[in-house]
């Protein structure tokens, strides 16, 4: 799951309260207009705007479901609606009846507390103008009865508030270090874990991106360690892999930061050369051999020839993005540089002139 996603579910959310609170409006104005209190219909101004309010709003968040909407705004103005129904239907009551209000009271908290059970705020600004309305009204021991059931769903949508805020915090938390452990196991399943170099994976990924962007002259070196397999056969394979980190270091040192280099195989590497002219690839190969060259790893060859460890490069032209068309050029000069007594380094063009 994303960032994105996540947010997405948040609104999904957020929408989803405010049409149930659109629609629990709707059915309690419906309802006291089928079931009035004591016979007495008392249709107000209030009533008939919250009504109507919440049908056009309902329908236009149904059309519109992407639209913003200011949750704690709307029940402010509702709220309010509530208040001034209840202040002008009680006067119009004759006898004071302060069970009415209480119910009256109620309904309205409870038509916030279903909608806004972890919007604390959205249900503070809902309850309050009805709250106070009521309040006004009343008196002695019916004010205490309102204050409890007020409270009482303040203090539980307050607990939920703070639980669904741990939670969402939690979640969240987890789904970044997921997040991040992805880009970590993928980064790391694009490096060669011997050398640190790009393995071949990483080199796709590498070129996918390098061959979007801008064109320009660029080549590919293709570098094999000169008899390896006699190094390995006479120094044993630990101290082969050991060579194999010294040269892969060696030839990153060689070139520059913006150049690609990978492991290829077992003990060939590829280097992608960007913007670079013919001259410039040869230099940079002549100095990655020398770098190797440098290094001095002892490699007794046989009896009678003591050497160290050497490379050979072929350099081909990346032409038209055709990377496997440069490999295979490139392939075809190292196996002529080899041929030539290695240690060397071939063109592939050159080649084709010749
Ligand atoms: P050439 O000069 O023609 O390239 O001869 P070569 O012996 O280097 O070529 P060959 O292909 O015959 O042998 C390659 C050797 O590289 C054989 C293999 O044991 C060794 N090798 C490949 N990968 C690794 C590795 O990860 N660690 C070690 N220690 N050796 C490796
Ligand atoms: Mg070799
Ligand atoms: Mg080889």
């Amino acid at each position: 799951m994303t960032a994105h996603t996540w947010q997405s579910l948040c609104n999904k959310k957020y929408r989803l309260s405010f049409r149930l609170f659109l629609l629990l409006n709707i059915i309690s104005v419906l309802f006291s207009f089928a079931l009035p209190v004591s016979g007495l219909q008392a249709i107000t101004l209030p009533f008939c705007l919250i009504l109507g309010a919440s049908t056009l709003a309902l329908i236009w968040h149904m059309k519109f479901p992407r639209k913003k909407i200011n949750v704690t705004a709307i029940s402010f103005i509702f709220g309010c609606l509530w208040a001034w129904h209840i202040v002008i239907k009680y006067r119009s009551i004759s006898a004071e009846d302060s069970a009415w209000l209480l119910i009256a009271l109620l309904s309205v908290l409870f038509i916030g507390s279903l909608a806004f059970a972890s919007n604390i705020i959205a249900f503070l600004l809902h309850s309050f103008p009805a709250l106070l309305g009521c309040l006004w009204l009343s008196s002695g021991e019916m004010s205490l009865r309102m204050l409890y059931a007020f409270a009482l769903p303040g203090i539980g949508i307050t607990i939920q508030h703070v639980i669904q805020k741990r939670n969402d915090n939690f979640a969240q938390a987890l789904m970044h270090r997921l997040m991040q452990e992805r880009k970590t196991l993928n980064d790391l399943s694009m490096l060669d874990p011997l050398t640190g170099l790009y393995n071949r994976r990483g080199l796709q990924n590498k070129l996918d991106n390098l061959l979007a962007l801008s064109e320009g002259s660029r080549f590919v070196l293709l570098l094999d360690i000169d008899h390896f397999k006699a190094y390995n056969d006479h120094y044993g394979h630990m101290m082969g892999d050991q060579a194999l980190i010294r040269v892969s270091a060696a030839i990153r040192d060689a070139v520059r930061s913006r150049d690609v280099v990978a492991r290829f195989g077992g003990e060939e590497f590829l280097v992608l050369l960007n913007h670079v002219d013919l001259e410039r690839a040869r230099a940079t190969a002549e100095r990655i051999r020398q770098h190797v060259f440098d290094l001095k790893i002892p490699h007794m060859f046989n009896e009678s020839v003591a050497t160290n460890v050497t490379i050979s490069i072929g350099i081909a032209e990346l032409e038209e993005g055709d990377i496997d068309a440069a490999i295979g050029l490139a392939d075809k000069a190292l196996y002529e540089a080899k041929h030539q007594g290695r240690n060397s380094i071939l063109v592939a063009s050159a080649l084709q002139v010749a």
